[in-house]
């Protein structure tokens, strides 16, 4: 295709003045699509840059309705779009920010079972997930079916971002080869400053309009390196990061990495629903010390953390009832559950805070 003569669109006009971009660059964003997992603080803040530079498909998937809490960092929603699910409310504003781009939103989990087509279908992943078990299933994933992951992590205070593709590059475990066990906060439950997720998912979207822009490397990306900030004392690094030779997947061939399924049923309930569950065991997956401070009568001490390193030993049972403090923590312990042979597994709406209030 000839790019010399690629009429320019006024809307892309300040960036296809850049030497860097050009006339040739915008026409391979406008013919590229980015996946975007997770429609909260770094979809949010990476999505409206993505869309803006018109890349030609954009595809949001978050299972995720829009709370209050969310507002304090999830610019593209407001008090309208209060109980929204996030993909489609995002959608629809991106939509009015540029109809040229091809905005699908999907209202689901991403998942071991439709990571391949999602992650095929599209030239670049953005990682805008909170949770580690959709970081390691997504990163393992980029690994398997070859495409460039832009990730990004924020918690509390810092924040973390870089490019994985194994083949140019390390991947998520060459770095940090186990997700974290014990107690691992999320943003439902640990703190986060919200123009630090606006700068983490900002430097995610220029990361990825510089993959499908220049793909032939004529700008460094972040892939082999590591951007930290603390934005405490607003000290930022940027390290180095090798593919390890004994990396657990991508030292692999693609075809044989596993790609771990995470999407054990859970079924949420309200407390009032939770009283009336017959024959049901009632676990606190919670660590020792919140468990000391308080816990609902009748419940079994099993920390999330105790699971994840397998000292913990699961009573035998068919139905149970799993709660943390506001629930964050009940799916990555469902799984244990579910491998120890509960068939009806049940997590507890906004975990004790809400049996609490509901007393
Ligand atoms: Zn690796």
């Amino acid at each position: 295709m000839d790019l010399g003569n690629v009429p320019v669109n006024e809307r892309y006009a300040k960036q296809t003045i850049l030497p860097e971009i050009g006339p040739a660059g915008q026409a391979r964003l406008g013919a590229s699509s980015v996946l975007c997992v997770g429609a909260g603080g770094l979809g949010c803040a990476s999505l409206p840059y993505l869309v803006g530079a018109g890349v030609g498909r954009v595809t949001i998937i978050d299972a995720d309705v829009v709370d209050r809490t969310n507002l304090q960092r999830q610019v593209l929603f407001g008090e309208a779009s209060l109980g929204q699910p996030k993909a489609a409310a995002a959608a629809a504003r991106l939509t009015d920010l540029n109809p040229m781009v091809e905005i699908e939103a999907l209202e689901q989990r991403f998942n071991a079972g439709n990571a391949e087509a999602l992650i095929r279908g599209h030239d670049v992943i953005v990682d805008g997930s909170d949770n580690y078990a959709t970081k390691y299933l997504l990163a393992d994933a980029c690994v398997k079916f070859d495409r460039p992951l832009v990730y990004g992590s924020v918690t509390g205070m810092e924040a973390m971002a870089t490019v994985f593709h194994a083949r140019r590059g390390p991947c998520l475990r060459c770095l940090f080869p186990q997700a974290p066990t014990g107690w691992v906060p999320n943003c439902a439950e640990a703190g986060v400053l919200g123009p630090l997720v606006g700068m983490t998912g900002s430097l995610q979207a220029a990361e990825a309009v510089k993959l499908l822009a220049s793909p032939d490397g004529a700008m460094n990306t972040l892939i082999g390196r590591l951007w930290i900030m603390d934005i405490r004392d607003t000290r930022q690094q940027i390290i180095a990061v090798r593919k390890r030779p004994d990396c657990p997947v991508c030292s692999q061939a693609p075809s044989t990495i596993e790609l771990l399924a995470d999407d054990v049923e859970v079924r949420e309930i309200g407390p009032r629903e939770a009283h009336e569950l017959p024959d049901c065991r009632l676990f606190d997956v919670r660590e020792p010390d919140e468990y000391a401070a308080g816990h609902i009568p009748g419940a079994i001490s099993l920390p999330l953390s105790t699971l994840q390193d397998g000292q913990a030993r699961i009573p035998s049972g068919t139905r149970c009832l799993i709660y943390c403090e506001s629930g964050a923590r009940c799916r990555p312990a469902a799984v244990h559950f579910k491998a120890a042979g509960y068939r009806e597994i049940f997590s507890l709406r906004g975990g004790r805070k809400a049996w609490q209030a509901a007393a």
